[in-house]
């Protein structure tokens, strides 16, 4: 389907044509016809809804960076596109202009923007009125222009310039974005320019784009009548003639232009359909650094030849071709510093590797494939490593084959030689398949780029002469070989992998094709193959089949591959005869599609797009009656659908096993849409493509899985990604929070979005038969019940203890994890050995809590049972400062831990991780306050599932999270080095006060009624206090400076907080103090502050208030709290140890 840009572009040639006539802009009536026309032509709703939610993410990380919000909209229409975002973003707005040239659309705008009535504006916290002018947008620096709403200053500075999609008639051009950028705010930087439109239209040579991302491909309809196409020609282009006769004639060429560029669909008789914008990209103030990265590494002026179609008509900002690991993390370097994704070429067989104003790395020098025979690997990785090949990401598939093949091995990779790194690292499926597994499978080890810090990284079998001068083993090691395996291209930009080879083998194929006189006879022969080629076969037989259109009819093409290491494989029934043996390179050549199919495809000269998703039972007829069906409907005579044997080796390995997580299905079914390449671009190729998806889309229920191998940003992608990777997408999406933060692969396949929660770590404590694992199993199930989308699981830490002391003693281990006598009668042993063990080691404590926490890296919500040590929160937050850590108490009376621990099914409530006092409750014996605890003396699952509900689920409200959003992190504040959370700055956000006032309400635990006094201690801890104190109806009691309060006063020595510490050089103690007789002894107390992070203000609040009422019962609340500065712990020391303590929000940062 021609694009609106296309249709303008043809349009304009033709008025060119005629040019004895001077041009005349449209009027605002013309104008607003064209667009109404536009908007009623089409899913408006669909495509807008679509639109905002790309958006609202592009613009997400400027809006949370800012209090607020300053916006100019060049020709947003009627109604403003930021106007439609979500309420939290459109609150931010503070400032709004726009250029809108149409009167008419200006004056609409106008008004539902300041509606009179008592609907609310949509951008409801404008400082003042929208300014909105009617002039159109011109890239000169003309300071002042005269428009008919006053004067408008070209200098003003905004941080959001969004080029809209009523822009037709404006010819993008470069410096019309230059001079946006111009016009971004300076301080802070980050301010975006955005742009809607189609590909075509961002050919902005020299600029780079900060992120793209894809609109759904939506279409206008026009009504295939003369005035309808002369007014909408009219629009599109944005000029009439001046010439009566002339523009009667430019009328009349243009609906002819209209006529023969628009689809005609059967479903929409009498309209013509034409595409719709289809591309948004944002640009920063960063959209011109690219001589800084042109003077560092090498780079091609001309696109080397790329495979794909798709790729070969996005231009991207400059494709560098590094020929040295050095050049790639020069190019990551530049990437991080500048905030701007990459993309990377391997094969160039996806529309992927090349994007619209992205640079793109193409690895085509690192080509080097090298072999080691069995030992000259090296010792490290055990004498049975066998050979293994170590081939460079800009290996093809072909010449891994030819190369090994020489030394009398292979690698199962694909069945198309040109094919590159794209397929190994993300799955692999060949005719090696059912024998070996995948092309990931084979994967050992791997060279990698981080996208995060740059360092060269290497990750499980490199032999050490493959391993780049300063690469290092990174911590994160295991996730990181695991993701490779699979979904490698999200993690880094690969250098090279070390493969795992195998005897070449020798193969056997037989082609055979079988007409299919009707429907009937498809599903018959589709279910024959099933049953007779397919189900029965050997894991060293693969067969292929493929459905397809010729010669008038449909057929059915199979292809039977066997290999064998011992000679040429036993083809010798007399049925069999047609079999050709082949060697590796040969199988490349004698496949169906490339020698028989429509005649043979070798000579190329055609264009594809495929998706891939997995199939079980292709024989059945809700599969096959779909598989047929698409073949009747295929839209080009070439498309056809490839189905690949799966099975065997494919599923030895667990779906968690590798991050590809799709194992369970006998079939890839490959839907594959292909054209003539003189057709690329055209209508023939769009349809093709819409086609695979189609298919894709109806069968997808079907499947147990997408191939994730060629899907990427379009929309149309999504439901497929969703399918991708089977059980791992969770793990996958935190990998890549952690992995690649600044998200610079932005445009390799889509993971599951990242769930927003903070991690919750929650260690389960408490006396032997209390029932800690069966509560912490019943939470970890609540959790997952409550939001599909989170991940929670059990752990023992106490098990690392097992297992060193059966080691050492010969205890037997299995019986010590399962057996509960046993273990108790280890029980004595096991503690010494476990005090010895840190006496000798006093870190480890903090090891083994690491050790579980970094082996459950891809959870939400960790439980940990076991644990020995007194106050673990205060002594291990520090370790994990970016979740949040608490601890849980369970306790029981001593006759219901008694009858527990004798029966161990009993009320399920039994315990394995006990300690060892003795039957004397441990609450009794606690020497410090936990963070919450569980009575847990009553059988059935009501009183734990009641405890969640109340005190654990809530640390997954939203409202949570919105909290946490208005916290804004400022980077270099107030030192280099140290990124502020402006906590403080909550209460100066819209509805940021209330909304934490409400969330201190509800977090405490204990009756307000019974409280005494709301404490706040100046400067932060007055606003939340007192705004607390007023609604929950407590008094307030100030804690000030000294010398601030009227006497008699109590006070203490105070030393400085972290922040004033950092902020200013007077580093001197201060005394702090209240009023003497403004509480009475022993009251009862919740101390409120905005802030815990040292704990040194805390600290002497509670020494001030132990001097001025004695014993008392204080609880704390703090509105943020920073682990790394172990503030817990100093309260711990200083004697507060019983106090409890909690926070709405936990930050990593300093
Ligand atoms: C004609 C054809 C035949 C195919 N046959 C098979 C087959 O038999 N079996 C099979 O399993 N699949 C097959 N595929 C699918 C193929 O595996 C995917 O299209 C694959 O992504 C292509 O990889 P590429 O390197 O050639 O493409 P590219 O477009 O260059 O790369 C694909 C993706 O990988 C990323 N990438 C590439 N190199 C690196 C790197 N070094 N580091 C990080 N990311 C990188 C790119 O950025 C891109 O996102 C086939 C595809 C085509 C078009």
């Amino acid at each position: 389907m021609a694009t609106l840009e296309c249709l303008k572009l043809a349009l304009e040639q033709k008025a060119k044509g005629r040019a004895s006539s001077p041009k005349q802009p449209l009027s605002d009536k013309q104008r607003s016809a064209g667009f109404n026309i536009l908007e009623q032509g089409t899913e408006w709703r669909t495509y807008q809804d679509s639109m905002i939610s790309q958006l609202s993410q592009l613009l997400a990380p400027l809006f949370t960076s800012r209090v607020r919000i300053s916006a100019l909209e060049i020709g947003p229409g009627q109604k403003s596109v930021l106007g439609h975002l979500p309420g939290d973003l459109r609150c931010k707005i503070r400032r709004y202009s726009a250029l809108e040239p149409n009167g008419l659309f200006a004056t609409e705008l106008e008004k539902w923007l300041c509606p009179t009535s008592k609907a609310k504006s949509p951008l409801p916290s404008l400082e003042n009125p929208p300014d909105i002018h009617r002039i159109p947008f011109v890239p000169q620096d003309n300071k002042e222009r005269c428009t008919s709403t006053g004067t408008w200053d070209n200098d003003e500075k905004y941080d959001i310039i969004l080029f809209c999609h009523s822009t037709y008639g404006m010819n993008l051009k470069r410096r019309f974005i230059e001079r946006a950028l111009e016009m971004l705010v300076e301080r802070p930087r980050g301010g975006m320019v955005v742009i809607l439109g189609q590909d075509e239209a961002l050919h902005l040579d020299g600029l780079v784009c900060h992120r793209t991302a894809s609109l759904p491909s939506e279409a206008v309809r026009l009504v295939d009548d003369d005035g309808v196409l002369d007014c909408f020609a009219a629009y599109v282009t944005g000029f009439t003639m001046q010439n009566g006769d002339v523009d009667k004639a430019v009328r009349a060429d243009w609906r002819e232009v209209c006529r023969a560029l628009g689809r005609r669909e059967e479903a929409h008789q009498g309209h013509l359909l034409f595409s719709l914008p289809n591309v948004m990209a944002t640009f920063t103030q960063d959209a011109s650094t690219l001589p800084e990265l042109m003077e560092l590494v090498p780079w091609v002026k001309e696109d080397k030849t790329i495979k794909n179609w798709e790729a070969r008509l996005h231009r991207p900002a400059l494709v560098i071709r590094p020929t040295e690991v050095r050049h790639v993390q020069q190019c990551v370097q530049w990437a991080l510093k500048h905030g701007v994704g990459l993309a990377v070429i391997g094969g160039g067989h996806t529309g992927h590797c090349l994007w619209p104003n992205v640079v793109s790395i193409d690895m085509a020098a690192f080509d080097q494939i090298s072999i080691l025979t069995a030992g000259e690997a090296g010792t490290e990785f055990g004498s049975d490593s066998g050979p293994l090949v170590v081939a460079g990401a800009g290996c093809k598939t072909g010449d891994i084959v030819r190369r090994t093949m020489a030394a009398g091995l292979t690698v199962p990779l694909g069945a198309r030689p040109s094919v590159g790194a794209g397929l190994w690292l993300q799955g692999g499926i060949g005719h090696l398949a059912r024998l070996h597994g995948l092309a990931c499978d084979a994967i050992l080890g791997a060279v990698v780029v981080s996208v995060d810090s740059s360092q060269v990284l290497y990750v499980g079998c490199v032999p050490s002469q493959y391993r780049p001068v300063g690469a290092v083993r990174p911590e994160s090691e295991a996730d990181l070989l695991w993701a490779m395996k699979g979904a490698g291209t999200n993690f880094g930009i690969v250098v090279s992998v070390t493969f795992r080879a195998y005897t070449a083998p020798s193969y056997c194929i037989r082609n055979r094709i079988i007409p299919l006189s009707d429907r009937l006879d498809a599903l018959r022969s589709l279910d024959d193959f099933d049953k007779t080629v397919a189900e029965k076969a050997h894991r060293n037989h693969s067969s292929d089949a493929y459905l397809y259109w010729d010669s008038g009819q449909l057929q059915l093409g199979v292809t039977e591959v066997r290999s064998s290491t011992a000679g040429a494989p036993n083809v010798n029934s007399e049925q069999e005869v047609d079999f050709k043996t082949v060697n590796g390179v040969g199988l490349f050549e004698t496949e169906m599609y490339v020698s028989r199919m429509h005649g043979g495809h070798g000579g190329g000269k055609t264009s594809s797009f495929k998706r891939c998703l997995f199939l079980k039972r292709i024989g059945d007829a809700s599969v096959g009656g779909r598989l047929v069906a698409a073949i009747e409907q295929r839209p080009t005579p070439l498309c056809y659908v490839h189905l690949q044997q799966g099975g065997g080796a494919v599923g030895d390995v667990a779906a968690d096993g590798t991050a590809f997580g799709c194992r369970d299905w006998d079939y890839a079914c490959v839907i594959t849409g292909v054209w003539g390449r003189d057709q690329d671009g055209t209508d023939a190729a769009r349809r093709a493509v819409q086609w695979v998806y189609d298919v894709a889309a109806e069968l997808l229920a079907l499947s147990s899985g997408a191939y994730g191998a060629d899907l990427g940003p379009d929309p149309r992608d999504a439901g497929l990604a969703a399918k991708a990777f089977g059980p791992n997408g969770a793990r996958l999406a935190r990998l890549k929070r952690r992995v690649d933060p600044g998200h610079v692969l932005a445009y390799a396949c889509p993971l599951p979005a990242p769930s927003t929660a903070q991690r919750l770590i929650v260690l389960v404590t408490g006396d032997s038969g209390a029932g800690k694992d069966y509560c912490a199993q019943f939470w970890a199930s609540e959790f997952v019940a409550f939001r599909t989308t989170l991940t929670a699981r059990v752990v023992s830490i106490s098990d690392a203890t097992k297992q060193e002391y059966a080691a050492a003693t010969g205890a037997d281990l299995g019986r010590l994890l399962e057996n509960r006598a046993y273990k108790e009668q280890h029980r004595p042993a096991l503690t010494a050995f476990f005090e010895e063990q840190v006496r000798l080691r006093p870190q480890l404590p903090e090891e083994h809590f690491l050790n579980v926490v970094h082996g459950a890296a891809d959870v939400d919500v960790l439980l940990v049972t076991g644990m020995r040590d007194g106050a673990p929160v205060a002594a291990f937050s520090h370790l994990v400062p970016d979740s949040r850590l608490l601890e849980v108490h369970v306790y029981a009376s001593q006759q219901k831990r008694r009858i527990r621990r004798g029966r161990h099914g009993g009320d399920g409530h039994g315990d394995d991780n006990g300690d060892s006092n003795n039957g004397l409750s441990s609450l009794v014996t606690l020497d410090h306050r936990p963070s919450l605890l569980f009575n847990n003396d009553t059988s059935g699952d009501k009183e734990p599932k009641h405890f969640a509900a109340r005190f654990l689920l809530p640390f997954f409200d939203d409202k949570l999270q919105r909290l946490a959003n208005m916290a804004r992190p400022i980077p270099d504040f107030p030192h280099p080095g140290i990124e502020f959370r402006h906590v403080l700055g909550i209460a100066q956000q819209p509805g940021g006060l209330a909304l934490c006032t409400s969330l201190l309400q509800q977090s405490f635990i204990r009756r307000w009624a019974n409280i005494d006094a709301v404490v706040g201690c100046e400067a932060g801890g007055f606003v939340y206090a007192s705004a607390l104190a007023s609604v929950v109806n407590v008094p307030l009691v100030l804690v000030r400076e000294a010398g601030k309060l009227p006497p008699p006063t109590v006070s203490v020595l105070k030393s400085p907080s972290h922040i004033s510490s950092l902020a200013s050089n007077n580093s001197k103690e201060k005394r702090i103090e209240m009023e003497q007789d403004v509480l009475p002894r022993g009251a009862s107390v919740v101390v409120v502050d905005d802030v815990l992070s040292t704990g040194e203000t805390l600290c002497a609040v509670l020494q001030l208030l132990e001097a001025a009422i004695g014993p008392a019962t204080i609880n704390i609340m703090v509105v943020a709290e920073f682990p790394v500065h172990r503030g817990r712990e100093l309260l711990r020391r200083h004697g507060f140890g019983n106090i409890d303590i909690q926070s709405l929000l936990v930050f990593g940062g300093a």
